[in-house]
């Protein structure tokens, strides 16, 4: 049986890149560069919550680091180091080598150095808490959207949900769809560069993890203002092109979670700009609605111009 600090040395520690000091000692150094604000954010994945306990460890890895690498992007800050927090039910070698390749080839694809961690037996659960650099005083919170703010989404969220309909039986998607639908459930792709070239541009931003119309409902809290979506200018096709259905579609797009989209608000003085911001970054962007200045109203704007307004809960882990 291997100790936990065999587990430690020889899956978890690897050459740091910029860090003062390591895994290994009682606590790591972090060195942030002059002028930059740290940024931190921790997100827990919690088996049966979160994910399916016998989900495919390397997919794992990957995701539990990808998700907090988001929260970063949606700030516009640069991910620079992550502590893993690891409880395991047993010391099962081969999960813990395919959990720590998944969760190194995201922190490679992204420049994150893993800097410590804790790692103890118990119901499996992964933590990680990262920190990121933000030039001071450019971070982009929730709370900077405006009347008249264009409403704008990265990719084309909802595959994530269409795959987790998929793994759950609700449809039966066609192979290709089926590959790229769970793609996006279990390796997400964190907006991370393009999240960084949005500060100055995005007057608030946030990451879609559980839902475009619940996650937007926090960026009009925040922002104390409301949001008129164009249903027209949803990015569906996507969704109809896996097979999804209309209902299925637009359930998936505006209240399925696990996407790690930003969904940003910016002047409309922006378009042109974030057009060629977008192309510079292979990234496909809508602009989806208009902020409005009825607080808390949330107003879905149809193909066929009727308007209704609609709830914006997400999803709440103990509603
Ligand atoms: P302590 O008892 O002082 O808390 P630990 O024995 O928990 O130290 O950890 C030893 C070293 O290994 C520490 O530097 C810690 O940050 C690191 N570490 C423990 N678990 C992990 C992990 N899963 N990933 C990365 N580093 C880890
Ligand atoms: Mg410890």
């Amino acid at each position: 049986m291997p100790s936990e600090f065999d587990l430690i040395r020889r899956h978890f520690t690897r050459p740091a890149r910029h860090t003062a000091l390591s895994v290994g000692d009682d606590a790591a150094l972090l060195a942030p560069r002059a002028g930059m604000q740290l940024a931190v954010s921790t997100d827990m994945l919690v088996a049966g919550t979160h994910f399916f306990p016998d989900a495919e460890p390397e997919a794992l890895g990957w995701k539990t680091l990808a998700v907090n690498i988001s929260d970063l992007a949606a700030m516009g800050a640069e991910p620079r180091w992550a502590v893993l927090a690891l409880s395991l039910p047993v010391a099962d070698e081969a999960w813990i080598a395919a959990f720590a390749r998944g969760f190194f080839a995201c922190a490679d694809a992204f420049g994150v150095d893993l800097a410590g961690g804790d790692t103890t037996r118990g119901p499996l659960n992964l933590c990680v808490t990262i920190f990121g650099e933000v030039p001071a005083g450019t971070a982009i919170t929730r709370g900077g959207a405006r009347t008249g703010d264009d409403l704008w989404i990265t990719g084309t969220p909802g595959h994530a949900a269409l795959g987790l309909a998929h793994l759950r039986g609700e449809i039966a998607l066609p192979p290709a769809a089926a590959q790229s639908c769970l793609a996006a459930l279990h390796r997400p792709q964190p907006r991370a560069a393009f999240g960084q070239a949005l500060r100055g541009v995005a007057s608030a931003m946030l990451d879609v993890s559980d839902g475009l119309l619940g996650d937007l409902g926090h960026i009009l809290e925040s922002s104390g203002c409301g949001a008129r979506i164009d249903v027209a200018a949803l990015p569906l096709a996507a969704l109809h092109a896996c097979g999804a259905d209309e209902a299925l579609a637009r359930r998936c797009l505006l209240s399925g979670g696990d996407d790690y989209e930003l969904l940003f608000t910016a002047p409309p003085s922006q378009r042109e700009h974030l057009a060629v911001l977008a192309l510079g970054h292979g990234l496909s962007l809508s602009r989806i609605g208009t902020i409005t200045a009825t607080a808390g109203e949330l107003v879905l704007h149809e193909a066929d111009g009727r308007e209704h307004t609609t709830a914006h809960a997400g999803y709440d882990h103990f509603a």
